[in-house]
């Protein structure tokens, strides 16, 4: 081995330092050379150009004719590898690995599978009963032995030692030097002390150099004896040691690693539920409520009070205009009753509406009809919900339907999909939405547009609705004169005030949720005669007002008053609301595959109950998002600072470490794969957690949370988007994380060994 010219000069900020000054030297192949010198001689500096783990700043270092720095970086690590031996003033050992594993680790770079050699050193140098102790567990005497005992164990041709006994007391001294005696009979030992005494018990050579330059050499050589060409061999590193390296890295940082898992963890499941609740689309949901219970229109009604809907004429055209996609069905609310159904009865089921609300007028394909379709002003078709509305209360399905007076033929049923509601969960939010909904469609009775809409045709429905302008024709019971009009009274005060009050009267009817009281004149007018209490308490509960109404009444009796007038007497205006205001009045529906669906059951304007139900559901889901959106998105900046904070943390603790491998010629790749072990190792676990968290863990958490109604984690859209977020998050954090531990290491591994483990 032989140095040329070699020079060092550090440059720092504010001097420069010459700590090598064009030193040449030349050495044998094998002996025992100490190098002495006072402390800042350059001792080090020159042991660290031999080994090869720092550059020169100018000449170089020959072995076997091979030039050191001329060397691809690839030599430098077989240099280091496989033809010398390391010992250092602080040891150098792997922390991560336990002493038998660090005397091993130099024999597995080489790729030997024989490690007998391990034992053999350690009964060498004594310290055959610490070889499974950790490396932090044993004294500085035996971390320098296991040091010397890495460096031998490999059967390096050079040994170079920088102060191995500095940091021992002069038995262990003693020992380590003896043994390096013994080694430098077959091989080149250069070891560096300012141990004078010691240096000359055991040196063959000593060189004494001061700042920079050879002071003495007790035996120099012309030249360079050694003259056959060296093998380097390159490191071998097997997948198990990256696995322990993985392993030890792991359980040494055990807070930062198991803080970096769940950050990993957390951060794709923050993002799931990000973009979960972003992409949560509240009118998808509704839309699929209804087509999954075979509703496949909507009702776009502008105004509902109680169980009817109303059109306003002016709004009604408005927003048929604004979504030009809707359709009109003309629908009349005929209330009229099939039983009268006290919700205390045994046989009450709610889930079938007793009345009849609405006349739809047949439109082809609309409904699926079994039977016939209405053809006549005398047929009509019920829906198959009505069907066993009517089964449900009066125990038989009825041929004819009485409506005003009129007897009108079954001739078919419709077909409404309404079975899909039977076992639904009505306590679900849109479930109900959709329901009520389609109340309106499955309480229809159909009839034909031409039976139904032509006013001058005395047959039509429309005529005996609305042909007169006046709300009744009454004939008063003294006189027997047609009275042209029904007196009806409307009070405000409560119904204690009717003073006329039969004492005979049983409850009190109602008309629009208030209580209505009749004239015995009406009641004998329409037909009762004296005997309506009977026929009241008998069979005739209901009283129908035949054709002569303007729009079909169907009163309950309950409360009678002698008079000879026929009237009516309501509270407030009920009656107005309620017999006026039904005037041409449909139902607009839009198909939930209108493209301007979306854009309805978003629209606050349209005054639907549904939808503005739909709307505030939707106000509510939007306001805890953007509650949930701003604490999580805090939550994962929070994190992803955190977790890289940590991260480079830990990775510059680690540099050390890195530049002892580097030291022992691993490669970059080699010294990198452990860490990106860890990190596919947690990517892949996190990614398995955060999919069961979002199969299983979503929907108990925001059941749990209330954070969102029954359907938002029914929804399968929620549950992909979670998963396609999950798997893109797990992706840009593993690129992430590996491309920024990448370019670490590659900023590391720009400098020296030395530097790194100096941390210069
Ligand atoms: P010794 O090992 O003989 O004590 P060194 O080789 O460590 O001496 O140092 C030689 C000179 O180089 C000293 O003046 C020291 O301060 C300087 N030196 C060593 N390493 C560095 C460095 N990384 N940067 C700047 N100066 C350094
Ligand atoms: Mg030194």
């Amino acid at each position: 081995m032989r140095i040329n010219n070699l020079s060092k000069i550090y440059r720092g900020k504010y001097d420069t330092v010459k700590a090598l000054n064009d030193m040449t030297l030349n050495f044998d192949e094998k002996g025992l050379v100490f190098i002495v010198g006072v402390s800042g001689s350059g001792k080090s500096t020159l042991m660290n150009m031999l080994s090869g783990i720092d550059k020169p700043s100018n000449g170089d270092v020959i072995v076997g004719g091979k030039s050191l720095y001329d060397q691809e970086n690839g030599e430098m690590f077989g240099y280091r590898n496989s033809y010398v031996g390391l010992i250092f003033q602080d040891y150098n050992l792997i922390d991560d690995l336990d002493v038998y594993d660090n005397i091993k680790l130099p024999l597995e770079l080489l790729g030997k599978t024989d490690f007998s050699k391990v034992d053999e050193v350690a009964k060498a140098i004594d310290i055959e009963d610490i070889l499974h102790h950790k490396v932090n567990e044993i004294s500085s005497g035996q971390m320098q032995r296991v040091a010397i005992a890495r460096a031998l164990v490999k059967d390096a041709n050079i040994i170079l030692a920088d102060e191995p006994t500095g940091n021992l007391d002069s038995t262990n001294g003693d020992i380590v030097l003896n043994l390096l005696k013994e080694v430098s009979n077959e091989k080149l030992v250069v070891v560096i002390t300012h141990d004078d005494y010691a240096a000359h018990k055991f040196g063959d050579r000593i060189i004494e150099i001061e700042d920079g330059k050879i002071l003495s050499d007790s035996k120099p050589l012309a030249q360079d004896l050694d003259n056959t060409l060296p093998e380097f061999r390159q490191p071998i590193v097997t997948f198990k040691n990256q696995v322990r390296f993985t392993k030890s890295f792991i359980k040494r940082y055990l807070a930062r690693s198991l803080t970096i898992f769940i950050t990993l963890l957390l951060i794709p499941i923050i993002g799931a539920i990000l973009a979960g609740y972003g992409f949560f689309d509240v009118a998808k949901t509704y839309q699929s409520h209804q087509k999954k219970y075979g509703g496949e229109y909507v009702v776009l009604a502008t105004e509902k009070r109680g169980l009817n809907v109303y059109f306003d004429a002016d709004l009604y055209t408005d927003t048929f205009n604004a979504y030009p996609g809707s359709k009109l069905i003309q629908v009349f609310n005929t209330s009229i009753v099939f039983k009268e159904v006290n919700e205390t009865d045994e046989d009450y089921d709610s889930f079938y509406t007793n009345e009849i609300k609405h006349v739809s007028i047949y439109q082809n394909g609309f409904f699926k009809i079994d039977g016939m379709e209405p053809t006549s002003t005398d047929e009509i078709v019920i829906t198959d919900y009505l069907e066993a509305s009517l089964e449900h209360y009066l125990g038989y399905t009825p041929d004819r339907l009485n409506i005003y007076g009129h007897n009108y033929e079954i001739v078919g049923i419709a077909d409404t999909n309404y079975e899909k509601f039977i076992n639904a969960d009505m306590s679900d939010d849109f479930t109900r939405m959709a329901f009520e909904d389609n109340m309106y469609i499955y309480n229809s009775i159909i009839m034909d547009e031409a039976s139904y809409g032509d006013p001058t045709d005395s047959k039509s429905f429309v005529r005996r609705c609305t042909q007169y302008k006046e709300i009744f024709f009454c004939k008063n019971v003294n006189t027997g004169e047609t009275m042209k009009d029904i007196e009806i009274t409307v009070y405000t005060q409560s119904a204690k005030s009717v003073s006329v009050m039969s004492t005979s009267v049983r409850g009190y009817p109602t008309i629009g949720g208030k209580t209505a009281y009749f004239s015995t004149a009406l009641i004998q007018t329409l037909g009762f005669g004296n005997n309506y209490r009977g026929a009241v308490s008998k069979n005739a509960p209901t009283m129908t007002f035949y054709d002569r109404s303007r729009c079909a009444a169907n009163f309950q009796i309950g409360g009678v008053f002698e008079s000879d007038k026929c009237e009516i007497i309501l509270a407030d205006s009920t009656f107005r609301t309620y017999a006026v205001d039904k005037v041409g009045y449909g139902r607009l529906v839009i198909s939930t595959n209108d493209k301007n669906y979306n854009k309805i059951v978003n629209n606050e304007n349209v005054i639907n109950n549904s939808f503005v139900y739909a709307n505030s559901i939707n106000d509510r889901i939007k306001s805890t998002r953007i509650a949930i959106f701003e604490v999580l998105f805090a939550v994962l900046v929070i994190l992803i600072a955190f977790g890289g904070f940590i991260n480079s943390y830990t990775l510059s603790n680690e540099k050390r470490k890195i530049g002892i491998k580097y030291s022992l010629g691993l490669s970059r790749k080699k010294i990198v794969t452990p860490y990106i072990l860890e990190y596919s190792l947690y990517i892949l676990i996190g990614f398995v957690i955060s999919f069961g968290i979002a199969k299983f863990g979503f929907p108990f958490i925001l059941r749990l949370l209330n954070m969102a109604d029954d359907f938002a984690y029914k929804e399968a859209t929620f549950f992909y988007i979670s998963v396609a977020v999950i798997v893109g998050w797990n992706l840009t954090i593993a690129i992430i994380m590996i491309a920024s531990l990448l370019l670490m290491i590659a900023t590391i591994m720009r400098k020296s060994p030395v530097e790194i483990i100096k941390d210069i």
